[in-house]
């Protein structure tokens, strides 16, 4: 993980000492000695963290907090203050100032590691959500993120056999978000399987089991790979933190547990799982869009000839032939110069589901434009694909389409061509060509029928 780091501190001391820990694990380090140099870097050089004292001279680390995160293009940069052990209150005041988290001087090697590898994932994926988010919106096909959806309450598990704890856990999170608390292995991981989480709290130090076996069994399990995990360890217990960072456990919270502390974790883990998800989603839509049509579902022409290419060619390999259909909707143009385009649109949804429903699951079924459409099969030859097609022209001229919300009918009928591959010789091109001209017989010899490719 690489990252660049802006440390701010007015003893220089303190800023060589990071600079030294934090270049050591290869990172990146910019300095500033006081508030309006670190402001001056922060907007020039774009770093992906800020780790700030908050006694300085002059503007000290509130004062710089709050102008980052008042700036919406700065506002996404995470801040870390840096703060006395003795000052619980700069804590609050950090939280107020909008600070996404703490550490305590003297500054631990593992804590500052932890919260600097655990913030600088979450601006990974923030930077690439904001990239995402705006190319989207260049394409018209993604909403913009929305800050709410970014704090809305998350489903937190939280499994601890102290109820002392899990009552002061759960109360401190229970007013922003959902918690639930398990006491044994067995209850955590059934909890863990159904429960939809999004964030699970795992104590380290409970008596009965092991629960850096837990962690790592939470980390394998399907319902719970992407989930993060926050472990609660005993103060000091700095080898087995380093031990539970390193089985993938995202983040830690020391006894006794500071309020403000555990709200920041929180909602660090939250913001990523949320952003993690909203990054698969959009994938997934994207990639949806790219290769289907919108009005049909069915897929679209281009998807359909790069496929196409595939599969031809392992049909040649396998030796068994790919049968193609082209279908095309008779006197189609009537029917929108009749009722209206919306009309139109209505008999294409309507025969894109017959089609659907009267192919394989392993037939690829696609809009090949306008009111066609076509039909690949792998692994059939004429006698397989004629059927089918025979069967999917009376599907259509049997059954009158329902129109305007079912409020009227009209007869529909299609024609079809059929195709079948030719060995190793052929292309798609001209398989095309073969089921284009069926089509095309089909039509002059009236239409509603199933005409075959001349054999070669
Ligand atoms: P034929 O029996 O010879 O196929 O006659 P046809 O009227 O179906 O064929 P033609 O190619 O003359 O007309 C196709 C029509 O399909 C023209 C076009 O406006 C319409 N069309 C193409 N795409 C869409 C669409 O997405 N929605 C609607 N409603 N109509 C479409
Ligand atoms: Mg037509
Ligand atoms: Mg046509």
């Amino acid at each position: 993980m690489s990252a660049r780091i802006l440390v701010v501190d007015d003893v220089l001391a303190n800023v060589k000492l990071l600079e030294a820990k934090l270049s050591a694990e290869y990172f990146e380090v910019l300095t500033a000695l006081n508030g309006p140099d670190a402001l001056k870097i922060v907007k020039e050089e774009d770093p992906d963290l800020v780790l700030l004292d908050v006694m300085m001279p002059g503007m000290d680390g509130f004062e710089v907090c709050r102008t980052i995160k008042g700036n919406p293009e700065t506002e996404h940069i995470p801040v870390v203050m840096v703060t006395a052990l003795d000052q619980p209150s700069d804590r609050v005041a950090g939280i107020e100032a909008g600070a996404d988290d703490f550490l305590t001087k003297p500054v631990n090697d593992i804590a500052l590691m932890a919260r600097v590898k655990s913030l600088v994932r979450l601006k990974t994926m923030t930077d690439e959500m904001r990239m995402r988010e705006a190319t989207g919106r260049t394409l018209g096909i993604l909403a913009g993120g929305s800050k709410e959806a970014d704090a809305a309450p998350g489903r937190i598990l939280l499994v601890e056999e102290r109820a002392v704890t899990a009552k002061r856990v759960a109360d401190t999170l229970g007013s922003t978000h959902e918690v639930f608390v398990e006491q044994t292995q067995e209850g955590a991981l059934d909890a863990a399987r159904q429960g939809e989480f999004d964030l699970i709290i795992v104590s380290l130090s409970i008596q009965g089991f092991d629960g850096m076996r837990l962690c790592s069994h939470l980390r394998t399990l399907e319902s719970t790979r992407n989930v993060p995990l926050l472990a609660l360890i005993e103060d000091g217990d700095m080898p087995k933190l380093a031990r539970a960072l390193e089985l993938g456990v995202n983040d830690y919270l020391m006894r006794p547990i500071d309020r403000n502390e555990l709200f920041a974790r929180v909602k660090t883990q939250l913001k990523r799982k949320r952003y993690a998800d909203r990054l698969r989603e959009n994938f997934h839509l994207s990639l949806e869009m790219a290769i289907t049509c919108p009005l049909t579902g069915l897929y679209n022409r281009r998807y359909m000839t790069g496929h196409l290419e595939t599969l031809l060619e392992k049909s040649k390999v396998s030796k068994r032939n790919l049968s193609f259909l082209i279908i095309d909707i008779d006197f189609f143009k009537q029917v929108n110069d009749t009722y209206g385009h919306d009309v139109g649109d209505e008999v294409l949804k309507e025969f894109a589901s017959r089609l659907a429903h009267n192919t394989r699951g392993v037939d690829l079924a696609c809009r090949y434009g306008g009111e066609e459409f076509v039909v690949v099969m792998p692994d059939s030859n004429l006698d397989g694909a004629i059927p089918v097609a025979e069967r999917l022209r009376l599907e259509v001229e049997a059954k009158p389409f329902a129109i305007r919300n079912g409020t009227d009918k009209i007869d529909i009928t299609v024609s079809i061509g059929v195709a079948e591959s030719r060995g190793e010789e052929d292309a798609v091109d001209a398989l095309l060509r073969r089921a284009d001209q069926a089509l095309y017989r089909a039509k002059q010899e009236g239409r509603n029928r199933v005409v075959t490719a001349a054999a070669a």
